[in-house]
């Protein structure tokens, strides 16, 4: 076997910014454009760690297709639900994410679809582009009324480190914040945040913004179903910048159709990247290509992430930011 063959392999199985530094490793950088199934199987073989993409299902046939030598997997996202972590254990084949760096993008994303939502943004973009605004001159008074935040109550659904990222910035426009989460977070009910900590459906009765950033898993799939969106106030809004199976998108699509609520946000989509048809036709919800995250600055913080956690597997060490699962 040559030198150039016993050196371990990372694969990253699609491109990142700045550099997955891995020094003794060689380095397989994967294209821009998303590789198909049969491309990634073939790609990752031979590998000693995966950078997988939260898009990559990473089960027992890709571990297989990675070989006997696969020693870690370290996902470049915090979600992880596209990973049998189960499979891997029972493998003893480790796995990381990257918690943090992706906190403060995705609260800032959540941010701007609540403020778009609430202020009509994409609506009245589309006014100004469309040369009405210069063609009718001034609006009525009553032209493109939005929702006020002030003294409005802010839900948390999912009380982690993004969600509270979510809720800090809610202190600032005046919003009082309620949180759900199965443990109680007396980090949510100290000041700043002062949070009051709900049961879902109370919550839910109660809130004027819903903000989603709990993960996806069996306890959280359709957590806001049908059911659950008939006990919103017809004045509420609903980001998502978890994960789309978290909300019944049918559902949502139909409560936004009839006007059951004021408008939703998403980042995210039930059947990624396929949207539901009805969503395009709404003039009250604002879409985004799933990227919460996508800071630049963060971004080089996630692949200096991935990278450390690599050399640590390579290493035998446990890696810092190992996926208990
Ligand atoms: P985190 O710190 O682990 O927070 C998630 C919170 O959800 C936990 O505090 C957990 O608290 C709560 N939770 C879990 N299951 C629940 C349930 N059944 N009901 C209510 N609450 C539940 O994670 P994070 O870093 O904030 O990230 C959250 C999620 O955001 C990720 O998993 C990922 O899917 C998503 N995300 C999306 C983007 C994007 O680009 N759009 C970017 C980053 C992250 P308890 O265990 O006490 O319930």
């Amino acid at each position: 076997m040559t030198q150039q063959q016993s050196r371990p392999v990372v694969v990253v199985t699609r491109e990142v910014p700045g550099r997955v530094e891995v020094p003794g490793a060689e380095v397989r950088l994967g294209p821009a454009g998303q590789l198909s199934r049969a491309a990634l199987l073939e790609m990752v073989r031979g590998a000693s760690v995966i950078i997988s993409m939260f898009h990559d299902r990473v089960d027992a046939e890709l571990l297989d297709a990675a070989g006997p030598g696969l020693r870690g997997v370290v996902n470049f996202a915090v979600g992880y639900d596209n990973i049998d972590v189960a499979e891997c254990r029972r493998r003893g084949i480790a796995v990381a994410n990257t918690p943090d760096a992706v906190t403060e993008g995705t609260a800032n994303m959540a941010w701007a679809l609540i403020l778009a939502v609430a202020r009509r943004v994409v609506e009245a973009d589309a006014y100004v582009r469309s040369g009405r605004f210069a063609a009718e001159g001034p609006l009525p008074i009553t032209g493109f009324l939005g929702m006020h935040l002030t003294g409005q109550k802010l839900l948390i659904v999912g009380a982690g480190r993004i969600g509270k990222a979510t809720a800090l910035r809610g202190l600032a426009f005046g919003m009082q914040v309620l949180y759900v989460s199965r443990t109680r977070k007396v980090d949510y009910e100290i000041a700043p945040l002062a949070a009051r900590r709900v049961d879902l459906d109370e919550g839910l009765a109660e809130a004027d913004v819903v903000s989603v950033h709990t993960p996806l898993s069996p306890a959280t799939r359709h957590l806001i179903d049908a059911r659950r969106l008939g006990l919103l106030k017809p004045t509420a809004i609903v980001v998502n910048t978890a994960r789309g199976p978290v909300i019944d998108e049918a559902a949502l699509v139909e409560a936004l159709r009839s006007r059951r609520i004021w408008g939703a946000g998403l980042d995210v989509f039930e059947d990624e990247p396929r949207i539901h048809p009805g969503l395009k036709d709404l003039d009250n919800v604002v879409m985004t290509p799933h990227i919460g995250s996508a800071e630049r600055y963060w971004r080089e913080v996630m692949t200096q992430m991935v990278s450390e956690n690599s050399r640590a597997i390579l290493a035998g060490v446990r890696p810092p930011n190992a996926v208990e699962g």
